[in-house]
């Protein structure tokens, strides 16, 4: 099989290639260094085998002669290995070193580019590594080595006439030392300078400053690595193209409570909209064992929930049906990502109703002749919909497809709660098993955001008035209910 060294962006997970996620989820073996988005590693699949090799708090990193043997060892016992890097494999990632190895020992390797760290840093800083005015080259430099040693690999004096961009990476500690070389060398010391920490990342900081100052702003501001530092004019256009402050729900944390299977199209959309996402799932979906239903007896089919469609569809089908055997049946969901879901399955839902809740699928249910009744869904629900249905003459049984229970969340997790600008809660499970986990750790000045009234119901049972409630209760209407608050507390 083939070793694949592949690039994992500078820590943005939207920042993966899709070759790098398609890679990721086909690997036996992922071998990965620090600052890996943690998303990245979500999308293994169960079961492949995830090796660290990055450093451990200050600890060393495993050594590369190491990795080298693990990547061919692997390689050689035939198995799918992605060597996971920050930024792109060959720039300044050893990747280079890697493939040698490889090829050496006779395994098959290709190389996955990745969005570069020197680039994306300044790119999120409103700092563009060239411009048609302010920089038509650009260098690449790392800053790891003591520049005063006199064995250097780096002609100073020829960077410092450098006619463009320098762009130096792992130069933190050195900073003081590399501008001072530079000027030395023949750089103006006015020249635009600018360090950008934790590049696209949550808790991104960019300094700006000169050449001459930008080494003591950088100490007495605390950076650590990993920093970009950018030097020439184009480090002064970052105050005139800043836009990642600009976005609407920037430096908001905003935590998601929806089980991790759910959770992505949620953090997805907040994260585009420039909030900091923090997963915090207490729930979990366990789908319930069971027969697939007669489901041809019924004249209406009930659909609550996307998971109630997929695990309803998956017993169908493991009795050897399909969206068939819903031929003869009016098929009722209760809003549109249930209707969604329905469609990926090539069924049209007859009936949504306009408020996606089980009071309003009643309603929408009002003028429908109903012998027969099925609804499917979760385990622990509310009875409305099934009462409703029989006091209308209606006979309804009810599948129970899925229990929703309470996960373990990590301690990163239930840290990561007390930083929450806004919790947003989907349903009375996540009110449930959130406040069981995490309630404690909620600051004062976190705002609830609910979906909807059965969500804000089960907020008030804890004794918390949700501050602010979906009109529209779908993920659509719980992102535009966010955004209109945040705008509404920020002017
Ligand atoms: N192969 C990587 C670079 C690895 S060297 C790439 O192409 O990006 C490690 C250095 O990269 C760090 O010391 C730092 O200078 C830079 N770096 C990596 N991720 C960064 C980030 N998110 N923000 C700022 N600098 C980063």
């Amino acid at each position: 099989m083939t070793v694949y060294l592949v690039g994992a962006g500078p820590g943005d997970p939207g920042l993966l290639t899709a070759r790098a996620l398609e890679l990721i989820a086909a690997a036996d073996v992922i071998v990965y260094d620090r600052l890996i988005p943690e998303s990245a590693l979500a999308g293994a699949r169960p079961g492949a085998e995830l090796r660290y090799a990055g450093k451990e708090g200050g600890g060393p990193s495993m050594p590369q002669a190491q990795i080298d043997r693990l990547l061919v060892e692997h390689g050689a016992r035939g198995r799918t290995v992605v060597r996971l890097k920050g930024g792109d494999p060959f720039v300044f990632g050893r990747g280079g070193e890697e493939g040698e190895a490889l090829r050496a020992a006779g395994i098959a390797f290709e190389v996955v580019p990745g969005v570069t760290a020197g680039i994306a840093g300044p790119a999120y800083a409103g700092i563009p590594v060239t411009h048609r005015d302010a920089a038509s080259a650009v260098a690449f430099i790392t800053g790891h080595e003591d520049p005063a040693k006199t064995e250097s690999a780096l002609d100073w004096e020829a960077l410092a006439g450098f006619p463009g961009t320098l762009v130096v990476y792992m130069g933190v500690r050195q900073l003081a030392a590399i501008t001072g070389r530079l000027i030395d060398g023949g750089r103006p010391p006015q020249q635009p300078a600018a360090v950008i920490e934790r590049g696209t990342l949550p808790g991104q900081r960019v300094l700006t400053g000169t050449l001459a100052t930008i080494g003591s702003l950088a100490k007495s501001s605390a950076v650590r690595a990993p920093a970009i530092a950018v030097f020439g004019a184009v480090a002064a256009l970052g105050e005139r193209l800043r836009w990642l402050e600009e976005r609407p729900l920037a430096k908001l944390t905003v935590a998601v409570t929806r089980a991790r299977a759910q959770a992505s199209e949620l953090t997805a959309r907040l994260r585009g909209l420039g909030a900091a996402v923090l997963e915090v799932p207490a729930i979990k979906i366990v789908p319930l064992e069971g027969p697939a239903p007669p489901i041809e007896d019924y004249d209406l089919v009930c659909l609550t929930s996307p998971n109630g469609v997929r695990l309803l569809f998956e017993r169908l089908e493991s009795s050897g049906r399909d969206a068939r055997a819903l031929a003869g049946a009016r098929v009722a969901a209760i809003g549109p990502g249930t209707a969604a879901a329905l469609r990926n399955h090539g069924v049209i839902a007859d009936v949504v109703p306009e408020r996606f809740v089980a009071e309003g699928l009643v309603d929408a249910l009002a003028d429908l002749p109903v012998a027969r009744a099925l609804v499917a869904r979760a385990a622990q629900a509310r009875d409305v919909l099934p009462d409703a249905l029989r006091g209308r003459g209606a006979q309804v049984d009810v599948l129970a497809l899925y229990d929703t229970v309470a996960a373990p969340l990590t301690e990163a997790e239930l840290d990561g709660v007390a930083d929450a600008d806004y919790v947003t809660f989907t349903s009375s499970s996540t009110v449930r098993f959130f406040f069981d986990a995490a309630g404690d750790r909620l600051r004062e000045r976190a705002r609830l955001l609910s979906i909807g009234p059965v969500t804000s119901a089960s907020l008030r049972d804890r004794g918390r008035e949700p501050d602010v409630e979906a009109d529209r209760h779908d993920i659509d209407g719980l992102v535009q209910a966010l955004l209109a608050d945040a705008k509404a507390r920020r002017e």
